[in-house]
């Protein structure tokens, strides 16, 4: 082992390796906030070279390795075993470039995602992935996992944004088609591969990222809904009256809602009485009359009984103050151990969906509390569980009676975490035995050693 880290040490130097009880107090990060890494090396290039000559090592001695960008990762996909050796891309944060004419930004994969955010808006463009983690998650995580988030229903995936992506191959072999185009059908896009894969394939170093132009005005507004099959109505109503404006879809069942609102100093929008919340955003193209569309289309949807309530955000920090609410996931932790959840399924199921899961639970647990939240335009939910001190010996119990009825409904165990460790057991319900076979092909053609994140997805 000795020679092994020196070899390392030659090719990173002494910045670039973090060994003994400066590893061991790293925290394991957000999943695990009382722990800190298992790992006994952890090493941080400075360089797609470096990068490509600790994989070549790494490959030629059999030592597996785990990419590590923020450790936000919600489905354990960054967890590093005592002899696994973590791969962090903490020393490549740069902007490279940022390209007005072809409206595209390079990065090293180590930049977070808020400092992508923010340069691009210093540059008058808008890169429109957002989610809760965003001061730490990287962009090479959100690639990796082929981040969501809040304003897919507009402008798609993580995958959507990315025209060129560098990724580092298992033997070391660096595939570089950082291109700038978005019309590339030049045989297979290889680039793909590498998205979604949670560092399975191959370790993201340098990516192409697509910029949006700055809209010129957000209007905000906290809505409320009194069943659920307005919802989609809802969606479809604003959306097509904002000319596809609309950037956030976010709904949240009254008992998130509830929650949220009563933590101190929080804001209450509406009343808690409905039993449904909707935050929506429009971004438009006209800062004087866009206001005024915005209030028009709500007043519509009001007398059309789409919904019972509404308020509109006047201010940056009312609009803050309502996004805060949809992002105090943290505030689930005062529920005690809690077991969380990440599924996708057409959104017309999800009532009888929600039933079906909760009778098992509630059969065992009578004082379970449930909190549902979600990106409905895209069929994702976010359900979290609270059955007391237990929770972690019944964790099957819960896990089974939420991912089994979803086979039925063509639905996804993951919409937008990956599957990592947590939810590997679940991966059939979601995905048929030939195409978990050509993933295991791939697998073993793109990393025939097997060091990569072994374990992590499928065995
Ligand atoms: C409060 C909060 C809110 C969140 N909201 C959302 C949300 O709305 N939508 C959503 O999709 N996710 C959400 N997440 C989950 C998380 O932020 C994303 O999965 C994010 O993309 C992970 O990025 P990371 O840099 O933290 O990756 P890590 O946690 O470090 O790693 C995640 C996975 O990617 C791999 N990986 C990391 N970097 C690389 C690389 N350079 N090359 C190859 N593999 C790599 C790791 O091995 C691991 O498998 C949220 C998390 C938090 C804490």
């Amino acid at each position: 082992m000795a020679d092994f880290i020196e070899q390392l040490r030659d090719i990173v130097g002494d910045k670039g390796l973090v060994l003994h009880e400066d590893l061991q107090n790293r925290a394991a990060g957000y999943r695990h906030p009382d722990k800190t890494l298992e790992a006994r090396v952890l090493v941080r290039p400075a360089s797609t070279d470096e990068v490509s000559k600790v994989l070549k090592l790494c490959n030629d001695a059999g030592q597996a390795v785990v990419s590590h960008g923020g450790l936000t990762g919600l489905v354990d996909g960054n967890i590093a075993g005592a002899d696994e050796l973590i791969l962090s891309m903490e020393r490549m944060r740069e902007i490279e470039e940022i390209d007005p004419a072809s409206s595209s930004m390079t990065v090293q994969a180590g930049v977070t995602l808020q400092t992508v955010q923010e340069a691009a808006e210093d540059a008058g463009f808008f890169f429109p992935l957002d989610l809760g983690g965003r001061g730490s998650a990287t962009l090479g995580g959100n690639i990796s996992t082929n981040a969501g988030g809040n304003r897919v229903v507009r402008y798609g995936m993580a995958r959507d944004m990315v025209l060129g992506l560098e990724a580092v191959q298992a033997d070391g072999t660096v595939l570089s088609p950082l291109g700038k185009i978005v019309k590339d059908n030049a045989g297979y896009n290889l680039k793909h591969l590498f998205i979604g894969s949670e560092g399975t394939l191959g370790v993201v170093t340098r990516i192409v990222l697509r910029l949006r132009p700055m809209p010129a005005s957000q209007q905000t507004a906290f809505l409320a809904v009194d069943e659920f099959g307005k919802l989609p109505k809802l969606l479809n109503f604003c959306n097509s009256r904002s000319g596809g404006t609309t950037s956030a879809f976010e709904v949240m069942w009254r008992n998130y809602f509830e929650l949220v609102t009563s933590r101190p100093g929080a804001a209450q929008p509406l009343p808690n009485d409905y039993p449904y919340y909707v935050l929506t955003e429009m971004m438009g193209g006209d800062p004087a009359g866009d206001p005024e569309r915005f209030e028009t289309i709500l007043g519509e949807a009001l007398e059309e009984g789409l919904m019972v309530d509404a308020v509109i955000a006047k201010s940056e920090a009312e609009r803050q103050a309502m996004w805060f609410l949809r992002d105090d996931v943290q505030s689930l932790r005062t529920w005690g151990p809690t077991v969380g959840f990440d599924v996708g399924l057409p959104i017309a199921s999800m009532p009888s969906y929600l039933e079906e899961i909760d009778a098992p639970i509630v059969a065992e647990f009578p004082d379970r509390k449930r909190a549902v939240f979600g990106h409905l335009g895209d069929g994702n939910l976010h359900i979290t569980y609270a059955v007391g001190e237990n929770g972690a010996n019944v964790k099957k119990l819960i896990d089974d009676s939420v991912y089994l009825p979803l086979a039925s409904r063509g639905g996804s165990v993951s919409a937008e975490h990956g599957i990592g460790l947590s939810k590997k057991a679940y991966l059939e319900v979601s995905r048929s035995p030939a195409e978990i076979g050509l993933m295991k092909q791939l697998k073993a053609m793109m990393d025939p050693n097997n060091i990569l994140n072994p374990g992590k997805i499928f065995s």
